[in-house]
């Protein structure tokens, strides 16, 4: 089992949003995947990672403390091979415990139950292909206000100095009932309040204006509608949480696709 000492002063670790789209890039080939794995050959490697997951809401905030996490299929209607993709990364109850005591302004339950779900291991996968390095999920809470989820993603700033890399998972834009089906997710189509939202979003992070970002339902119409609801926006503050005074923000991914999505990505750091 890996374990965190912490007591050697590392590297600090940059902070990822990943843009994670559908879970068919999972196994396909596309220049999305493509970014995901080349990234695997340029971060530093981590001791351990924590994904927060569009994908795993709760009441009250939970954090995975399994030995083994397992790797959870939470879609429907995909293809067989999708199904039987196994991600055997180790977990890490060390690095699950410590974020529990770090996180003092709400109370965080071990989470024997859940494991990885395809927010995480989707792109995991891709940068960490050998699942040698341990990853726990921390849950969103369900009743936490935005600015609520940026305060608590606060109190794990100082693992980016002990080896940990944090990831937020979701989508920038995501509006599954606008998706243009027709259009291959794999080619840049955008609607006009996608890109709009998209280049909102984008200028407001360049800025450093987290207020902002955190109050985005009154950021206007075409953000309100690539946000209708909290759950693939919020890894988003996340991330952005994390961000260090003088750190540089920079994009990649920066696409839409299927109209109402877009693949839009940061690393801080
Ligand atoms: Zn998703």
């Amino acid at each position: 089992m890996t374990t965190i000492n912490i007591d050697n002063c590392m590297e600090r670790m940059p902070v990822l949003f990943v843009g994670h789209g559908s879970p068919m890039y999972a196994i396909e080939e596309n220049e999305f995947v493509q970014t995901w794995r080349d990234m695997g050959d340029t971060l530093p490697i981590p001791k351990a990672i924590i994904c927060i997951s569009a994908h795993w809401e709760t009441r009250g905030t939970q954090v995975t403390a399994m030995q083994q996490p397992q790797t959870i299929h939470d879609f429907g209607g995909f293809p067989r091979e999708l199904y039987e993709i196994n991600y055997p990364a180790p977990g890490n109850p060390e690095l699950a415990k410590e974020a529990i005591n770090l996180i003092k302004s709400s109370p965080v339950t071990p989470n024997e139950k859940w494991g990885l779900d395809h927010g995480a291991w989707s792109v995991i996968r891709r940068i960490y292909p050998k699942a040698d390095i341990p990853v726990i999920q921390l849950s969103m809470d369900y009743n936490k206000s935005p600015k609520e989820h940026y305060e608590l993603a606060k109190e794990l700033v100082s693992l980016r100095d002990k080896g940990v890399l944090i990831i937020g998972s979701g989508n920038i834009v995501h509006n599954l009932r606008q998706v243009a089906w027709d259009k291959p997710d794999d080619q840049e189509y955008g609607y006009d309040w996608t890109i709009e939202a998209n280049e909102t979003v984008k200028k407001l992070i360049i800025e450093g204006k987290h207020n902002e970002l955190i109050n985005y339902k009154s950021l206007g119409k075409a953000v309100q509608m690539a946000a209708p609801s909290a759950d693939h926006y919020l890894p988003l503050l996340y991330a952005l949480a994390l961000k260090k005074e003088d750190e540089e923000v920079s994009f990649f991914n920066d696409k839409a696709v299927m109209g109402s999505l877009t693949m839009t990505s940061i690393k801080i750091g």
